[in-house]
């Protein structure tokens, strides 16, 4: 573990290409994290259970990959988008991410996806995922209890995680992923 994370190239601190910031980030455990990137200047709107790219520069060159946004995208904005990511052994980008400090400026665009809800759709919603793959399954659940949304009552929404289930209530339909993706 410790060197993946100390034998690899300078990650560049600022750049044309840098266009957001990680705002805070929150260590799971040694190989699991959630973090919040935030643009600088107006954010973007997306439809929970789509991605971003996020990325930084080394050597010149962007190093970036897709994640899915936990956030409501209400308060994307103002709080960062909220990524949750598994340290991948011998991997590109998250071993880079992993040594970003709160404050690393870093490049992000998107959203892309069309792994969204329907709308209008006021079916009950079951989401079935397993680790960091809860993530757009927690923006749709934070936006369905935020308009108050049949599919989003406590009741009906369920997330269940490697080993475990957990049925969600709007307090903690925000919950991070329990277990690798
Ligand atoms: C739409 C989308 C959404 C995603 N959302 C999330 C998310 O929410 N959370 C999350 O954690 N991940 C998510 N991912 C996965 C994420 O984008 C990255 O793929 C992941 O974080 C690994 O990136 P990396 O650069 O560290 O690893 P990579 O460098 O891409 O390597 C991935 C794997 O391939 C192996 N590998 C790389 N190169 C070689 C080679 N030449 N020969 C053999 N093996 C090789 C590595 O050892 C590693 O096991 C998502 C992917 C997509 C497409």
């Amino acid at each position: 573990m410790t060197d993946l994370l100390t034998d690899a190239p300078p990650i560049e601190t600022d750049a044309p290409q840098y266009n957001a910031s990680l705002v805070r980030r929150l260590d799971q455990h040694e190989s699991l994290a959630t973090f919040w990137v935030r643009f600088d200047g107006d954010p973007v709107a997306f439809d929970p259970g789509q991605y971003m790219t996020i990325g930084v520069l080394v050597d010149r060159r962007i190093v970036q990959r897709p994640y899915s946004v936990a956030s409501d995208p209400a308060v994307a904005g103002s709080d960062g988008y909220e990524f949750y990511v598994r340290l991948v052994q011998g991997g590109t980008f998250t071993p880079l991410l992993w040594r970003l400090a709160e404050g690393h400026r870093m490049r992000m665009i998107g959203p892309k996806g069309k792994f969204v809800l329907e709308p209008d759709d006021d079916r009950v919603h079951l989401f079935i995922s397993s680790g960091t793959g809860n993530a757009p399954f927690v923006a749709m659940m934070r936006a369905l209890l935020r308009e108050g949304r049949r599919g989003g009552r406590s009741s009906s929404t369920v997330s269940r995680t490697c080993g475990t289930s957990a049925t969600s209530r709007s307090s903690s339909a925000g919950s991070a992923p329990a277990s690798t993706r």
